[in-house]
């Protein structure tokens, strides 16, 4: 693929249909002949990002790029079937939008919303951990989000920093949906990595909802720690602790009460006596430290 210099700041965040809307209007399909592609964005198991150009719009899009002969062998095409079927119908400013896909004999590439700030993950490595005004702002913004995907029956089940991405303006958006189902009945299915799953996951009993809302606990406490609440060195004493909620709150950073209050009120072993998503929004400690435009700037 021939590469060239797409600058940033032809992103134009308020414009986000466009890319679709032509898509729509022309009935066609997109071939990578349609993009200039730029800078790599990051390398991914099956492939790697892009940060590409949509030829006719301008519009900027990340474009990932699969390999067919590497989904093949992982055996996770109907993964991908769902990944696609699931994000593509979902809008909302906190789920990062997957306009469409198209293929060629060895690859297959996903047209997605491209998210200028990266990845959560480096920026809590960056600053190992967040203040409860930014914590609870993110906290507020995705359970919006995990409402909204509820709502439509979706489950994400594989909530944690990896997996979320920060917009142009700060925003968190919930990206890799290759996790997630459509679901009107519980499940079984163990999936995700050990320190987010909730008991029920983790013993491999049914779960539904709930196990997004128990991510939110984690990360709550993982934003303002710095770590998660059940990392232990082995696999197994990561499990025990989980089934066991030995939930310990470090003497430093000092974190308030409310915020503590609100994290035992979601990691609870019980899925149905977790707090409720429209529940956490209305704790106080969510109301005080919310910034209800969701945006987060890169100066606090
Ligand atoms: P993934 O294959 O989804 O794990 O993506 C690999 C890496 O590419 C991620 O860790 C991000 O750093 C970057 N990346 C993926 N999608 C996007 C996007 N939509 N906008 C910006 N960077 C992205």
């Amino acid at each position: 693929m021939a590469m060239m210099s797409i600058p940033e700041s032809s992103v134009h965040p308020e414009n986000n249909d466009q890319v679709e809307g032509d898509d729509k209007k022309a009935g066609k399909r997109w071939t990578l002949e349609d993009f200039d592609i730029g800078k790599p964005l990051g390398r991914g198991k099956f492939g790697n990002v892009y940060l590409a150009r949509e030829k006719r719009s301008k519009y900027v899009v990340a474009l990932k790029v699969l390999f067919k002969n590497q989904l093949q062998q992982s055996q996770v095409e109907h993964q991908l079937r769902r990944e696609i079927e699931i994000q593509s119908h979902l809008r909302h400013p906190n789920i990062l939008r997957l306009y469409g896909y198209f293929y060629d004999q060895n690859r297959v590439y996903l047209i997605l919303e491209y998210a200028p700030r990266g990845e959560l993950y480096k920026e809590l490595q960056r600053c190992k951990c967040f203040n409860e005004k930014r914590a609870a702002t993110y906290i507020a913004s995705l359970a919006r989000a995990l409402l909204y995907c509820h709502e439509k029956h979706v489950i994400h089940r594989d909530i944690k920093p990896e997996n979320l991405l920060i917009g142009f303006k700060g925003e968190l958006k919930i990206a890799d949906f290759g996790w997630s189902v459509h679901t009107f009945s519980r499940r079984r299915t163990m999936c995700g990595t050990l320190d987010y799953l909730p008991p029920e996951m983790v013993e491999n009993k049914e779960h539904d909802t709930a196990v997004d809302i128990w991510s939110l606990g984690v990360l709550c406490y993982e934003f303002l720690y710095g770590i998660p609440p059940f990392e232990a060195k082995k696999h197994s004493d990561t499990y025990r602790r989980i089934i066991k909620i030995d939930l310990k709150f470090p003497p430093t950073p000092v974190v308030s009460d409310a915020a503590k209050d609100l994290i035992r009120q979601i990691l609870v072993k019980d899925s149905t006596q977790r707090l409720p998503l429209q529940k956490i929004l209305e704790h106080p400690w969510i109301v005080q430290n919310d910034d209800p435009t969701g945006v987060y700037g890169q100066n606090h």
